[in-house]
């Protein structure tokens, strides 16, 4: 039976569930692109969830729990399976213990954004270096993600998760191995919530922190175009951006994909750029700095789908 009907088959008496089929990705990624997802649902609870996962798991179909899709190419075949949309699982919240610890709990599919906007109104500092980043929760814990210095790995205090085999879990940071823009997750585990350690702030201070960051953020990267944010993760000691740029192809375009001349670790999509144009440019990066510096560089982006 072809997995579209299959899909059809598994999803169709989930209550509430509203399933999209032949979904243009190019409608959801940050940069832009993106071929048709076999069907895309959006997750508005954990129960839903895992009633979804376990039935795609009896049936071999293939998933991909997505937040944001902020650091995402889906290639312009598009992704054969059922992309989860997280974005349905939002709730934040700041819990607040006897003996003075502070966390905020915050669901997978919330916005970073969210989460500072909660803990600046609670006079919390902690996370402000995720200021501008523009992912979800689960994304950014998956990610390891960071900036200015900061990343999960410092304020991340402990993950809940659907585990591979289907049952619901929670981890320590403790328990976590973080490592350079990602976790020790096994593929199909997916993170439901996670709770942050913050402390009591001041308000001026967080939000001047918040401010430096956003501003610093407008004149580095070209915030003007869709991207994907960092293409490719920096070597100790070298910033991939400083390693490109050194090669003096800043500017570079394949059809409507280009280095971005503001910033060398962003490929921007200046329209009608595919995925192709942007794996294409990806490519000769990575060439091109092999051959004159001898340097392998990774992306950080994560790239699913079919040619
Ligand atoms: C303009 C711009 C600036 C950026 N700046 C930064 C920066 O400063 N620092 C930084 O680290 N990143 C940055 N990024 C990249 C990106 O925003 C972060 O990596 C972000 O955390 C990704 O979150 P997301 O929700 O978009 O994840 P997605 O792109 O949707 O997914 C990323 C990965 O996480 C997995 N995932 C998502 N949700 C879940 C879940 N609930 N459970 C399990 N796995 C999940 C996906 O399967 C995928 O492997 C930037 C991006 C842009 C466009």
């Amino acid at each position: 039976m072809p997995v579209k009907r299959k899909i059809v088959d598994v999803l169709e008496d989930i209550p509430r569930t509203k399933v999209l089929y032949d979904e243009p990705m190019s409608n959801y990624t940050s940069l832009r692109v993106g071929g048709k997802a076999d069907a895309l649902v959006v997750i508005n609870s954990e129960e839903q969830l895992s009633k979804i996962v376990n039935r795609l798991k009896n049936e071999n179909i293939d998933f991909f729990p997505a937040g944001n899709l902020t650091n995402i190419i889906i290639r312009d075949g598009g992704y054969r399976g059922v992309i989860l949309l997280m974005t349905g699982l939002k709730k934040v919240v700041c819990q607040r213990f006897s003996d003075g610890r502070q966390v905020i709990f915050a669901e997978a599919g919330a916005s970073l954004d969210s989460v500072i906007s909660l803990a600046l109104a609670e006079e919390l500092t902690g996370m402000e270096f995720c200021a501008g980043i523009p992912g979800s929760v689960g994304g950014a814990v998956r990610m390891n993600a960071g900036a200015y210095g900061k990343e999960m790995k410092d304020v991340l205090e402990k993950i809940y998760l659907l585990d591979v085999d289907g049952t619901k879990k929670d981890l320590h940071r403790q328990d976590i191995s973080f490592g350079y823009r990602k976790i020790n997750l096994p593929l199909q585990t997916i993170i439901l919530a996670a709770k942050f350690r913050v402390e009591k702030g001041e308000t001026k201070s967080i939000k001047n922190r918040m401010k430096e960051i956003m501003q610093w953020r407008r004149e580095k990267h070209p915030l003007e175009y869709p991207s994907a944010g960092s293409v490719f993760k920096n070597i100790p000691g070298q910033p991939a951006g400083k390693i490109i740029e050194e090669l003096g192809i800043k500017g570079k375009s394949c059809g409507d994909a280009q280095i971005s001349p503001k910033h060398a670790n962003f490929i921007v999509n200046k329209g009608k750029a595919k995925a192709a144009d942007v794996l294409k440019l990806i490519a000769f990066v990575q060439e091109k700095v092999k051959k004159e510096k001898n340097i392998n560089l990774e992306t950080e982006v994560v790239i699913i789908g079919e040619d």
